[in-house]
């Protein structure tokens, strides 16, 4: 089943269509955007060089900071008065970034949503409940219209409100839910708490996404929640939630090419790197008019598989994200992210999947900290667990955390709305 036929088109249908689009937004780009003017001008550059997709590696990159430097709307191709809808995405630090959508990029975004939804093994009968934040957030919305666009009947629930959520699962039988992974664990909790096992609703689906999410976190929720987990994937600066998603074969996220084209490179070099090996997401909008971006840093560490997928579509698959280059971790000259540190937190029985990480400085010494919380039927030895999961860890990192705390049940802060924070950088402060 898929959305449209676009989704296995031959890969010549597929290039044509983004050659074309490609030149369209090129054109839109530098006759509208002072920034990319003034970039293509500085290369030596001329829309007439960027004819096929093969030509992008000439053209520099786009960074979140350019993003920043032309707040609120520099990087727009369009008028306010054509813009219908305004986005902001979560940054940490600084102003957010503000994006904007035409009439005719929501109508994209929607049937990028929709098709995802229809990978994901969502139909027209399905009732999804959507628990991602509605608001400036790209998430809740942009799923919303995407139920809506496939005929499916979508929850309106947004994020936090618990034990609703768990009432609604239950009282209207709700096939499906999206929300981040970490939330999706503490659905289960809460649950256990009610009285209810989730595993036993018609719930059978969980789309997650807006945090990363590795293998054994997937098995994990699969297993509490009695589900099948669908990542999916996307990012505001180029539309929000929908640029990618699994199919129900779970290898890999397919990227909808004919909207979205995507490249990895060496995050050092910013040069392509072989099919198959790991590099930087770079991602080109190929059918937005109020916001066109021309080679977008993702931050995103993934790798492309051009090969047949058993679902029968033909759009590439990225590999889930599991790493930003943002959140490498280097401590004391060893690089780790905190990825690494889940995989180990979920082989052990006797842990819950939650964890925090505090990285301190002492003196000119940086320490690290790991906190992770025991199930809450543990009767075992302290220190015997305390050493088994420092030798792990020690294993999969090449050095040992400087400390290991073993909390009780429900001690690190679950969050309701919005990313889980798992690092907690207090150096420099
Ligand atoms: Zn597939």
């Amino acid at each position: 089943m898929v959305f449209d036929s676009t989704e296995t088109a031959s890969r010549e249908e597929l290039r044509e269509v983004q050659d074309g689009r490609l030149r369209e937004t090129v054109r839109n780009a530098y006759e509208n955007v002072e920034f990319y003017r003034e970039t293509f001008d500085e290369a030596g550059l001329s829309p007439a060089d960027i004819e096929s997709v093969e030509d992008l590696s000439k053209l520099p990159f786009t960074t979140k900071e350019d993003f920043r430097d032309h707040y609120p709307t520099g990087m727009f191709a369009v008028d306010m008065d054509d813009v219908i809808r305004v986005h902001a995405s979560s940054g940490t630090t600084g102003k957010p970034k503000i994006v904007g959508y035409t009439r005719e990029d929501l109508d994209v975004w929607s049937k990028a949503v929709a098709r995802c939804l229809v990978a994901a093994g969502v139909g027209s009968d399905d009732v999804v409940q959507n628990a991602y934040g509605y608001g400036l957030f790209t998430g809740g919305l942009g799923l919303h219209q995407g139920v809506e666009e496939l005929g499916a009947t979508v929850i309106p629930i947004g994020g936090g409100n618990t034990q609703r959520q768990v009432e609604l699962l239950s009282d209207l039988g709700s096939d499906v839910i999206a929300c981040t992974p970490s939330y999706a664990l503490y659905l289960a909790e809460v649950a256990d708490d009610m009285g209810i096992d989730i595993r036993d609703l018609p719930l059978r689906t969980v789309i997650f996404g807006a945090e990363p999410c590795t293998e054994p976190m997937r098995n994990e929720i699969e297993a509490r929640l009695g589900v099948t987990g669908i990542d999916i994937y996307g990012l505001s600066e180029i539309v929000g939630p929908g640029v990618s998603v699994e199919c129900e074969a779970q290898d890999g996220l397919h990227i909808w090419e004919d909207y979205f084209y995507p490249e990895v490179v060496d995050p050092n070099t910013g040069d392509p790197v072989e099919e198959g090996e790991e590099g930087e997401l770079v991602l080109t909008t190929l059918a937005k008019d109020a916001l066109p971006v021309l080679r977008y840093r993702t931050g995103d560490l993934t790798t492309l598989d051009y090969g047949t997928c058993e679902c029968g579509r033909t759009c590439v698959r990225m590999d889930n994200i599991t790493g930003r280059s943002d959140d490498l971790i280097i401590v004391r000259g060893v690089n780790f992210y905190p990825s690494e540190i889940e995989s180990v937190v979920l082989e052990f029985d006797e842990i819950a999947p939650h964890y925090r990480i505090d990285l301190r400085r002492e003196g000119t010494l940086d320490r690290v900290e790991i906190t992770v919380e025991l199930v809450e039927e543990f009767g075992g030895s302290l220190s015997d667990l305390e050493g088994r999961i420092q030798k792990r860890l020690s294993n999969v990192l090449s050095f040992t955390p400087d400390e290991l705390n073993l909390v009780e049940y429900g001690d690190i802060a679950r969050t309701e709305v919005g990313k889980v924070q798992r690092v907690y950088d207090h150096r420099g402060q």
